[in-house]
Protein backbone atom coordinates (compact mmCIF):
# COMPACT_ATOMS: atom_id res chain seq x y z
CA UNK A 1 0.00 0.00 0.00
CA UNK A 2 1.17 3.36 -1.01
CA UNK A 3 1.42 5.45 2.54
CA UNK A 4 2.56 8.05 1.32
CA UNK A 5 -0.70 8.97 -0.82
CA UNK A 6 -2.48 9.63 2.26
CA UNK A 7 -0.03 12.27 3.78
CA UNK A 8 -1.08 15.75 2.85
CA UNK A 9 0.94 18.50 2.08
CA UNK A 10 0.07 21.59 3.91
CA UNK A 11 2.09 24.68 2.81
CA UNK A 12 2.29 28.19 4.77
CA UNK A 13 1.16 25.84 8.05
CA UNK A 14 1.28 26.86 10.80
CA UNK A 15 3.05 29.75 9.61
CA UNK A 16 4.55 31.20 5.87
CA UNK A 17 7.26 28.83 4.85
CA UNK A 18 6.57 25.64 6.53
CA UNK A 19 5.02 22.61 4.84
CA UNK A 20 2.93 20.48 6.97
CA UNK A 21 2.72 16.85 6.39
CA UNK A 22 -1.23 16.58 7.65
CA UNK A 23 -1.48 13.01 8.54
CA UNK A 24 -5.37 13.46 9.06
CA UNK A 25 -6.15 11.28 5.32
CA UNK A 26 -4.10 8.43 6.75
CA UNK A 27 -5.87 8.37 10.01
CA UNK A 28 -9.44 9.02 8.10
CA UNK A 29 -8.72 6.32 5.81
CA UNK A 30 -9.44 2.60 7.82
CA UNK A 31 -6.50 0.33 5.46
CA UNK A 32 -3.98 2.94 5.51
CA UNK A 33 -4.03 3.48 9.56
CA UNK A 34 -4.07 -0.17 9.61
CA UNK A 35 -1.18 -1.07 7.39
CA UNK A 36 0.76 2.35 8.99
CA UNK A 37 0.19 0.59 12.70
CA UNK A 38 0.72 -2.92 11.46
CA UNK A 39 4.49 -1.57 9.92
CA UNK A 40 5.11 0.13 13.22
CA UNK A 41 4.04 -2.66 14.93
CA UNK A 42 5.80 -5.15 13.20
CA UNK A 43 9.21 -2.95 14.03
CA UNK A 44 8.57 -2.31 17.56
CA UNK A 45 8.15 -6.29 17.75
CA UNK A 46 11.75 -6.74 16.98
CA UNK A 47 12.93 -5.04 20.21
CA UNK A 48 13.39 -5.78 23.25
CA UNK A 49 11.20 -3.19 25.15
CA UNK A 50 9.39 -2.84 28.68
CA UNK A 51 7.09 0.72 27.64
CA UNK A 52 6.36 2.97 24.89
CA UNK A 53 6.57 6.86 25.41
CA UNK A 54 3.94 8.80 22.97
CA UNK A 55 4.95 12.67 22.28
CA UNK A 56 1.68 14.96 22.54
CA UNK A 57 -0.22 14.81 21.01
CA UNK A 58 -0.14 12.89 17.51
CA UNK A 59 2.19 11.12 18.89
CA UNK A 60 -0.67 9.40 20.85
CA UNK A 61 -2.25 8.68 17.83
CA UNK A 62 0.56 5.99 17.16
CA UNK A 63 1.71 5.30 20.67
CA UNK A 64 -1.10 3.62 22.60
CA UNK A 65 -2.12 1.43 19.76
CA UNK A 66 1.63 -0.02 19.61
CA UNK A 67 1.64 -0.60 23.02
CA UNK A 68 -1.29 -2.30 23.30
CA UNK A 69 -0.62 -4.59 20.57
CA UNK A 70 2.32 -5.68 22.39
CA UNK A 71 0.71 -5.70 25.61
CA UNK A 72 3.23 -2.73 27.06
CA UNK A 73 2.01 0.03 29.33
CA UNK A 74 1.88 3.50 27.81
CA UNK A 75 3.53 6.75 29.02
CA UNK A 76 2.37 10.16 27.80
CA UNK A 77 4.91 12.92 27.28
CA UNK A 78 3.09 16.37 27.31
CA UNK A 79 3.61 19.73 27.06
CA UNK A 80 4.21 22.08 30.11
CA UNK A 81 1.35 22.11 32.38
CA UNK A 82 -0.82 19.38 31.11
CA UNK A 83 0.17 16.41 33.57
CA UNK A 84 -1.24 16.23 37.07
CA UNK A 85 1.45 14.64 39.60
CA UNK A 86 5.10 15.88 39.78
CA UNK A 87 6.72 15.87 36.86
CA UNK A 88 10.38 16.01 35.32
CA UNK A 89 10.68 18.90 32.67
CA UNK A 90 13.29 19.64 29.71
CA UNK A 91 13.16 22.66 27.84
CA UNK A 92 14.50 22.57 24.01
CA UNK A 93 14.54 24.99 21.27
CA UNK A 94 12.38 25.87 18.90
CA UNK A 95 13.06 27.41 15.03
CA UNK A 96 11.73 30.66 17.16
CA UNK A 97 11.13 30.30 20.92
CA UNK A 98 11.78 27.64 22.87
CA UNK A 99 9.04 24.82 24.18
CA UNK A 100 8.83 22.70 27.31
CA UNK A 101 7.83 18.82 27.78
CA UNK A 102 7.04 16.99 30.94
CA UNK A 103 6.60 13.75 32.41
CA UNK A 104 5.71 11.92 35.28
CA UNK A 105 8.80 11.09 37.89
CA UNK A 106 7.38 7.68 38.63
CA UNK A 107 6.23 6.76 34.99
CA UNK A 108 9.40 4.21 34.64
CA UNK A 109 10.93 1.77 37.27
CA UNK A 110 15.35 2.13 37.22
CA UNK A 111 16.67 0.23 33.92
CA UNK A 112 13.21 0.29 32.38
CA UNK A 113 13.80 -0.25 28.37
CA UNK A 114 11.85 2.61 26.74
CA UNK A 115 10.08 2.09 22.76
CA UNK A 116 9.42 6.40 22.02
CA UNK A 117 6.92 7.24 19.88
CA UNK A 118 5.82 10.20 17.39
CA UNK A 119 4.16 10.89 13.90
CA UNK A 120 6.55 13.04 12.55
CA UNK A 121 10.61 13.75 13.03
CA UNK A 122 11.73 16.72 11.85
CA UNK A 123 14.75 18.59 13.37
CA UNK A 124 14.79 16.19 15.92
CA UNK A 125 14.52 18.46 18.54
CA UNK A 126 11.26 17.12 19.85
CA UNK A 127 13.07 13.43 20.17
CA UNK A 128 15.91 14.29 21.56
CA UNK A 129 14.09 16.00 24.81
CA UNK A 130 11.78 13.39 24.87
CA UNK A 131 14.74 11.21 25.58
CA UNK A 132 16.29 13.20 28.51
CA UNK A 133 12.89 12.70 30.15
CA UNK A 134 13.04 8.89 29.88
CA UNK A 135 16.84 9.02 31.04
CA UNK A 136 15.63 11.18 33.92
CA UNK A 137 13.31 9.51 35.19
CA UNK A 138 15.46 6.03 35.36
CA UNK A 139 14.84 4.62 31.79
CA UNK A 140 17.00 3.88 28.82
CA UNK A 141 15.76 4.74 25.51
CA UNK A 142 16.13 1.57 23.45
CA UNK A 143 14.86 2.96 19.63
CA UNK A 144 12.86 6.12 18.43
CA UNK A 145 10.00 5.29 16.17
CA UNK A 146 7.82 7.48 13.47
CA UNK A 147 5.74 7.17 11.07
CA UNK A 148 7.42 10.14 8.64
CA UNK A 149 10.76 11.48 8.93
CA UNK A 150 11.48 14.39 7.35
CA UNK A 151 14.84 13.25 6.35
CA UNK A 152 16.49 15.91 4.71
CA UNK A 153 16.52 17.93 7.91
CA UNK A 154 18.84 14.86 9.78
CA UNK A 155 17.13 14.91 12.77
CA UNK A 156 18.99 11.37 12.54
CA UNK A 157 22.10 13.20 13.28
CA UNK A 158 20.29 15.04 16.55
CA UNK A 159 19.65 11.32 17.76
CA UNK A 160 23.83 10.46 17.94
CA UNK A 161 23.69 6.63 17.94
CA UNK A 162 20.66 6.15 18.97
CA UNK A 163 18.43 3.74 17.10
CA UNK A 164 15.71 4.98 14.80
CA UNK A 165 12.81 3.85 12.51
CA UNK A 166 10.28 5.44 10.00
CA UNK A 167 7.69 3.76 7.85
CA UNK A 168 7.77 7.10 5.06
CA UNK A 169 10.47 9.38 4.61
CA UNK A 170 11.04 12.74 2.74
CA UNK A 171 14.50 12.91 1.29
P1 LIG B 1 11.14 18.49 15.60
O1 LIG B 1 11.29 18.71 17.08
O2 LIG B 1 11.70 19.60 14.78
O3 LIG B 1 11.67 17.13 15.17
O4 LIG B 1 9.57 18.52 15.30
C1 LIG B 1 8.79 17.38 15.50
C2 LIG B 1 7.46 17.71 16.10
O5 LIG B 1 6.84 18.82 15.47
C3 LIG B 1 6.52 16.53 15.93
O6 LIG B 1 5.75 16.39 17.11
C4 LIG B 1 5.70 16.88 14.71
O7 LIG B 1 4.35 16.46 14.89
C5 LIG B 1 5.80 18.40 14.59
N1 LIG B 1 6.22 18.86 13.24
C6 LIG B 1 7.36 19.52 12.94
N2 LIG B 1 7.44 19.83 11.65
C7 LIG B 1 6.32 19.36 11.07
C8 LIG B 1 5.82 19.33 9.71
N3 LIG B 1 6.49 19.88 8.70
N4 LIG B 1 4.63 18.73 9.49
C9 LIG B 1 3.96 18.16 10.52
N5 LIG B 1 4.37 18.15 11.82
C10 LIG B 1 5.55 18.73 12.09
Amino acid sequence: MDLYSYIRDVPDFPKPGIVFKDITPLLEHGPALKDALDRMVEDARTLEIDKVAGIESRGFLFGVPIAAALGLGFIPVRKAGKLPFHTNQVEYALEYGTATVEMHIDALQKGERVLLVDDLMATGGTMVAASRLVEAAGGVVTSCNVLVDLSFLNGRKALGNKRFHTVLAYD
